[in-house]
């Protein structure tokens, strides 16, 4: 027989695949002795019976799942449905990771007509009894029965208001019988049947809607965004409750053991008086920050730090903690390794090997590559004077500009038009969530710094403020307000800052990132563990600046056409295309030359003696044409007004000429090293600047590593040819400026047919860069630009193909080309060097990849530098 329940003292952390995490952390704090509420867990394996039977529950489970009851009795010394000592339990969902909101719990669970009245007369509070009771009503019916939650806070705000009540803990043990009767009444009503008296029913019912939840709308939702597998399954917990809705010297909280936003060691969290644990999350009533319980609770307190340094300790990462106190004793509800911004995660990890509980590696390891892109979000500039019109609590850091909308379906379907929206609520709940995501940021009026909206936000590092009580939001007129004057409308502008909380009207300048210290020594380690190299790619002196700052050793990918596209040069390079003559062409050239050299001068100088390495000439020559369908509008339009003009002539010509270059396949056609063979005056001139710029700043003695790569090579006696042509272009300006240098002369590899002919070209190569762009495109036979738009899209969502393979390197097929062009050209040449310098060389697990083939570095945008960093630090350990 297989073991489906376990009591919390059968299990440990080590059990979360079988028992959730919640019940494994439940089990585990009972382990070292915390004060737990006792309880049982029915496993992820009797949820995963549970869909196989059909949606039932097994007499086998139930055998065992009654027999943990007894035990749970026992312990106790109540039972579930005594009138005269009743057992009440919680049914907690616990699945696998952690899925904050996204499934159901049920509270004080037990409680009927007749039970209400034994814990009534037991802890002599009847208020407290029957505020439990309409609480129970009220959840059970919501998860259980499916009678939405909406139908009951209307009753009760009737009631409120009748009685002139501001808040619930005003209503008196009669308000709340008369509430229930009412409850009653709704659920009637709703499901036609009466509410379940049968405790044992009532367990048996939520037992099921806890597994049926694991497969609700927004639980699929988050799985598929968190990558969460469906197949997992969640565990069920039944627990013996405590109470914070005693009187005021109860309450309930949560709190993170350090601030999950920027990372400070320092308690974050909230609670509240007289209340149960849903109130807090559930945002209805803003709660008090936590520090305030020293004075309320001081004892409490205390203990409440002493088991947040225990747990920190024990699990050596930051926790997230669930408490309550029932008449001045302190229970621990739950904890779990706390969600946290990257800002915070850098930040924990670095002070947490400071603290001696963390190695570097593992600090190294903690970081979550796929959310480092957080940092690199921009932020408001610091120049700018704010004026802000109200703030809220920073629930979640960076800045985002968008339009106002009020809707999380209205938010996602902009979205999706192109808009850059936030997305204004009263509060949000796990409904919202598509809403959360398609939106720039989140704005709630309600709810403090542990709300949904601000969990759910940080988990995906997008902004959020929360809990900005003077807006005065209006659902139905799509407006909100801030006091009385400044109304806006949905549609209009905002700029709002989640560090600060802060929301501004219109649109505030932003600038980009700063690497933090933490994240700076952070790098230092992880460069001291990592053995693959890190270069960027930059085509100027300021993405070269940046990139040397983000600690790039070099550049690896100089793209010398992006020089040509300055708008000033353009015409430059027009008339060098237009050219009819040598000598036309070289004149053209001759302008061009040292406007190039002055840019290779600046990135020389950047990268202060790094390597840098220029590619040639690449892209097709129309490509700096104007569009033939523009020109031939102007052209009909010149030939009706002005038939005579030189300027017709002129467009005739431009025309003439495109047309001429028009290519049926220009990604297959006469373009890289193509363009050299035919038109070798552009090589030249191209390596000629490249010269002058290494003697000039080697003249003012900074040193210079220089890379001349030539394009899309396919033949070796491609690259012989030009490779001569680069060394002839050398030795005239070493001639002419008397300066001697060393360089090197490489090639791309980027077509198929130079992989597997690497040996070969190899003789002629002093080093080879894997252009994983052009060769993803190559193998495939995707033309990059028509796929992504046209099929690619679906075959990533059928599953044809389980990545794109232009962000993600296809290590089966193109992948084997590389290692199959490192092996060749090294049988050639050993300590052949080796790089990468397609968009892959920024993406974590192809960066692996490149590391486990042996290449000697990465290359990738300067922006994405420190997290190439990390990852080929991550890909070494
Ligand atoms: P979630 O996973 O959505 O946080 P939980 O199962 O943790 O759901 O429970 C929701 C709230 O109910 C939490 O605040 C929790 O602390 C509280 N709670 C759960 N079980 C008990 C219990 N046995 N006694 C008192 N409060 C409880
Ligand atoms: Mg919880
Ligand atoms: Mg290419």
């Amino acid at each position: 027989m297989s073991k489906f329940v376990y009591m919390f003292d059968e299990g440990n952390s080590g059990m979360k695949e079988i028992l959730g995490g919640k019940g494994a952390n439940l089990a585990e704090m009972i382990r070292i002795g915390l004060p737990v509420p006792y309880g049982f867990t029915i496993s992820t394996e009797a949820c995963n019976s549970y869909y196989a039977a059909g949606k039932s529950i097994t007499s086998e489970i139930e055998f065992q799942l009654l027999d943990a009851l007894n035990r749970l009795e026992e312990k106790t010394g109540k039972k579930l449905g005594d009138p005269v000592n009743p057992l009440l339990v919680s049914v907690r969902s616990g699945a696998v990771f952690s899925m904050p909101g996204m499934m159901d719990t049920v509270l004080n669970l037990g409680l009927n007509d007749e039970t209400v009245e034994g814990l009534a007369k037991l802890t002599n509070n009847p208020r407290f009894a029957y505020d439990s009771y309409r609480r129970f009503i009220q959840m059970f019916s919501d998860v259980v029965l499916g009678v939405d939650g909406f139908y009951f806070e209307q009753l009760l705000e009737e009631t409120r208001e009748q009685k002139g009540y501001s808040s619930d803990p005003e209503l008196t043990a009669d308000d709340w019988k008369e509430v229930i009767k009412g409850y009653k009444d709704i659920v009637k009503k709703r499901t036609r049947k009466a509410f379940p008296k049968d405790p044992k029913e009532q367990l048996f019912l939520s037992i099921n809607a806890v597994f049926d939840s694991w497969n609700n709308q927004r639980a699929i939702v988050y799985r598929r965004l968190q990558k969460i597998p469906g197949h997992l399954g969640t565990a069920v917990n039944i627990q013996g409750m405590v109470f914070g809705n005693m009187g005021n010297d109860s309450g309930t909280g949560v709190a993170f053991t350090r601030n999950p936003s920027s990372g400070e060691r320092k308690l974050y969290g909230e609670y509240l008086i007289n209340a149960q644990g849903e109130d807090v999350v559930a945002g209805i009533r803003t709660p008090q920050p936590i520090y305030a319980l020293q004075d309320e609770m001081p004892e409490v307190y205390q203990q409440f730090v002493e088991t947040c340094h225990l747990l920190e300790e024990h699990y050596r990462d930051m926790q997230d903690i669930e408490f309550t106190v029932e008449r001045g004793k302190l229970f621990i509800l739950q904890t779990r390794t706390g969600k946290r911004t990257a800002q915070a995660a850098i930040r924990i990890a670095v002070e947490l090997v400071e603290e001696e509980i963390i190695s570097k590696k593992e600090a190294i390891l903690r970081i979550d590559l796929d959310q480092l892109n957080q940092l690199l979000h921009r932020r408001i500039d610091d120049s700018y004077e704010r004026r802000p019109l109200t703030m809220g609590l920073p629930a979640s850091p960076g800045a985002a500009r968008g339009q106002v909308v009020f809707d999380a379906d209205e938010a996602e379907a902009l979205t999706k038009d192109g808009k850059k929206v936030i997305l204004v609520r009263p509060e949000t709940t796990p409904d919202d969530i598509h809403g959360i995501v398609a939106a720039q940021a989140t704005v709630t009026s309600r709810g403090g710094m542990t709300s949904h909206a601000a969990v759910v936000a940080r988990g995906m590092g997008k902004p959020c403020i929360c809990g900005c009580e003077s807006l005065k939001i209006d659902l139905k007129a799509k407006q909100f307000k801030v006091g009385e004057m400044i109304t806006i409308n949905q549609g209009d502008m905002i700029t709002i800052d989640g560090s600060t909380g802060e929301i501004m009207l219109g649109e505030t300048p932003m600038i980009e990132p700063q690497l933090s210290d933490e994240f700076k020594l952070l790098l230092t380690w992880a460069d001291e563990e990592r053995k693959l190299g890190v270069r960027a790619n930059a085509d100027n002196p300021e993405d070269a600046e940046k990139a040397f700052e983000f600690g790039a050793g070099g550049i690896g990918l100089c793209r010398t056409e992006h020089m040509f596209m300055d708008t000033k040069r353009i015409p430059i390079v027009q008339d060098m295309i237009l050219a009819e003559t040598y000598e036309e062409r070289t004149d053209a050239l001759n302008k061009l030359l040292p406007m190039q050299r002055d840019d290779f001068e600046g990135i020389f100088q950047a990268m202060q003696g790094h390597p840098v390495t220029i590619r040639l000439l690449d892209p097709p020559l129309h490509e700096f044409l104007p569009d033939k369908e523009e020109l031939l509008v102007e052209v009909t339009k010149l030939q009706m007004t002005d038939p005579n003009s030189k300027k017709l002539k002129e467009k005739e010509h431009l025309l003439r000429k495109v047309r001429q270059l028009e290519e049926f396949n220009p990604m297959l056609g006469h373009r890289g090293c193509r363009l050299g063979m035919i038109h070798p005056e552009i090589y030249v001139m191209q390596a000629k600047a490249i010269f002058y710029a290494i003697a000039k700043v080697m003249q003012i003695g900074i040193d210079v590593k220089p890379e001349i790569m030539i394009p899309l090579v396919g033949h070796v006696n491609e690259l012989k040819e030009m490779r001569q042509l680069v060394i002839d272009a050398g030795m005239q300006v070493t001639k002419e400026t008397g300066q001697e240098y060393d360089y090197l002369i490489g090639t791309m590899i980027e077509i198929p047919r130079a992989a597997l002919t690497a040996d070969q070209i190899a003789k002629e190569a002093d080093f080879f860069s894997f252009g994983t762009n052009d060769l993803t495109q190559t193998t495939f036979g995707y033309s990059r630009d028509d796929a992504e738009g046209k099929f690619l899209q679906s075959y990533i969502e059928n599953k044809v193909l389980p990545e794109n393979p232009f962000a993600v390197l296809d290590q089966e097929g193109v992948g084997q080309l590389v290692e199959t062009g490192v092996k060749l050209g090294r049988q050639t040449k050993p300590g052949l060097k080796t790089g990468i310098c397609g968009e892959h060389g920024g993406e974590k697990s192809s960066i692996q990849f490149c590391y486990d083939v042996g290449l000697d570095y990465v290359s990738c945008s300067p922006y994405r530098v420190p997290l190439a960093r990390l990852a080929a630090a991550q890909a070494t350990i």
